[in-house]
């Protein structure tokens, strides 16, 4: 017994009319009301009432409610959110699309749902990312079962099964006192799997479980110029499932920390450290850049380099990708000084001699104390908490604690 039959009788389908039945019923209603074919206001009323009563019918669970408790058991059990009642205008057109043309196919209303995306990462050095190059990659993925094309059997022997529409689950109502209670519950009849495999033509090779496991290879090409955190995607080779569209593979590049360069944008940067007498008279220093090739760079004798002095070597970056070229090579400038007691006093004469005289020291006023002082070993372990990093020569010297803590030594005068 069902409550009401105005849907039912909109369809003209009598209210044991098999899935079927009725879209055959709605084909035939919404093809002849159609708005494109019979623009009259009745006729536009009609489709829409058609459609309304398909939107119902077609759909076991909303039907169940339905044939239960009417029209008002639809609304009341909250048929979901955006599902039913206040459909608009493009709601209908929808429905009629998956039926003559147009999107749609699986029969669900939302269309097929997109599977996961597969993530890597792929560790590159930047010799590579330099000169670009293609890695091999094996992907243990889930396919389509090859023999029944995932359908789980022969083609006549595999049927949407009817009691959950090919959903895999139902929803079953309870009517507790004035409330509909909604339950979502995996389908009795098909254990899920939203079809019904009938034994003797089940996929042997699957078992009727439509899927299979496959190992491919997919190339990786790195372009040259690439950067850290860049994605190379295949579209579409991620796990394959029954009804959804499968996601991407997608390769994230993470580039390896270089022993020698940092990486900014386009650009590489070098920390180059050279002797006093270079940074002063001149020469010239080599290193090995990442294209494999060796720089020979020239200081000219008499610019002088001072420390964290900074120089480019033009186009000698990384390759620029699309708009071709390449950035630049910065060389960060380190002086490394010589040590203690390197030179006689007769040479320290002749420095003197060449070298810019020293720095005049500041006026102190008169009737000020002075304390003579002399340097002592900075131990950096000691003072780990203190300043760290930045070494010692940079303090401010603006109060007594702090001039102790320099390790610097003095006597009143
Ligand atoms: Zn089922
Ligand atoms: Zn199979």
């Amino acid at each position: 017994m069902v409550k009401e039959t105005k849907f039912y009788d909109i369809l003209d389908v009598s209210v044991t009319a098999t899935d079927v039945e009725i879209k055959k019923a709605y084909r035939k209603t919404a093809l002849k009301y159609h708005p494109d074919k019979n623009p009259s206001e009745e006729a536009s009323e009609k489709f829409k009432a058609a459609t309304t009563a398909y939107e119902v019918l077609s759909d076991s669970e909303k039907r169940s409610l339905y044939d239960q408790f009417g029209q008002e058991g639809l609304s009341n059990g909250g048929a979901g959110a955006g599902g039913f009642g206040g459909f608009g205008g493009g709601f209908g057109d929808d429905i009629f699309s998956q039926f003559f043309g147009g999107a749609g196919g699986s029969g669900r209303p939302r269309g097929p749902q997109r599977g996961r995306d597969i993530k890597h990462e792929i560790s590159v050095t930047l010799e590579e990312l330099y000169k670009g190059k293609t890695s091999k990659l094996a992907l243990n993925k889930q396919i389509l079962c090859k023999t029944c094309e995932g359908r789980g059997g022969e083609k006549g022997a595999v049927k949407k099964c009817t009691s959950c529409n090919g959903q895999g689950v139902k929803f079953v109502t309870r009517q507790m006192g004035p409330m509909i209670q909604r339950f979502q519950a995996e389908c009795d009849v098909c254990q899920g799997t939203g079809d019904i495999i009938d034994p003797k033509g089940r996929c042997k090779t699957c078992n009727g479980k439509k899927i299979a496991n496959e190992r491919k290879i997919l190339q990786v090409q790195i372009e040259p110029g690439m950067r850290d955190g860049q994605k190379v995607v295949f579209k579409g080779e991620a796990d394959q499932a029954p009804d959804i569209i499968p996601g991407d593979v997608v390769f994230v590049i993470n580039e390896k920390p270089h022993k020698n360069f940092k990486r900014s944008g386009d650009d590489l940067i070098f920390e180059a450290n050279i002797d006093l007498l270079t940074a002063i008279a001149g020469g010239e220093f080599a290193l090995e850049h990442v294209s494999g090739d060796w720089l020979k760079v020239a200081i000219v004798p008499g610019e002088v380099i001072a420390p964290n002095m900074r120089k480019i070597i033009d186009g000698k970056g990384m390759p620029i990708p699309k708009y071709g070229g390449y950035g630049n090579l910065i060389i960060n400038f380190t002086i490394k000084f010589p040590e203690n007691h390197f030179t006689s006093e007769e040479n320290l004469k002749k420095l003197e001699e060449i070298l810019p005289a020293r720095n005049p020291l500041p006026t102190i006023p008169k009737d000020a104390v002075v304390d003579d002082c002399v340097l002592s070993e900075f131990d950096p372990s000691k003072y780990a908490n203190n300043r760290s990093g930045r070494g010692g020569q940079n303090y401010d010297s603006d109060d007594e604690e702090q001039q102790q803590a320099e390790g610097v030594q003095c006597a009143s005068q």
